[in-house]
């Protein structure tokens, strides 16, 4: 079964938006398989963000990463990954559509509320480094 990570990041948790994001998803109809209120470390967000290592906002990545806890979620069923990053919006607020999570909460890229996998890859990295297999129901 096709499977995605999405985070509450720390802002979208600081901000309430926990419900708003599970909500949207529920109402899609996907499943919710695993769910944790977690402060990740500065190693695991290193890993999660590895693709961007070296660029000019890794180090803002980071320190907006470990400024709190996040809400990591599983999330499953066909076409989660598509869907998925269809429901948050564009990374970047200001290009985000209105209906989207972005386009209706957010403005900066910088603090865009949440994150969805990009790929089945990432989608398996992503889940293996937030989630161990038996917190998976
Ligand atoms: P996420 O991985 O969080 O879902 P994304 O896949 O839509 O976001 P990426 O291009 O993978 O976007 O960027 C990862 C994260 O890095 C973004 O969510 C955002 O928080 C941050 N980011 C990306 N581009 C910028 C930028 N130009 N300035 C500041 N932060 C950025």
């Amino acid at each position: 079964r096709e499977r995605s990570l999405i985070l509450v990041k720390h802002d979208g948790v600081q901000r309430g938006l926990v419900g708003e994001v599970i909500r949207r998803f529920e109402n899609r109809g996907f499943k919710l398989i695993g769910l944790k209120y977690v402060q990740a470390t500065r190693a695991q967000l290193e890993s999660h963000y590895e693709d961007h290592k070296g660029k000019d906002f890794f180090e803002p990545l980071l320190a907006y990463g470990s400024s709190g806890p996040a809400v990591a979620m599983v999330w499953e069923g066909h076409g989660i990954i598509t869907a998925g990053r269809a429901i948050l919006g564009a990374t970047d607020p200001i290009k985000a559509q209105p209906g989207t999570i972005r386009g209706d909460y957010a403005t900066a890229a910088g603090r865009n509320l949440v994150h969805g996998s990009d790929s089945e890859k990432a989608a398996k990295r992503e889940v293996d480094l937030w989630f161990k297999a038996e917190e998976l129901l």
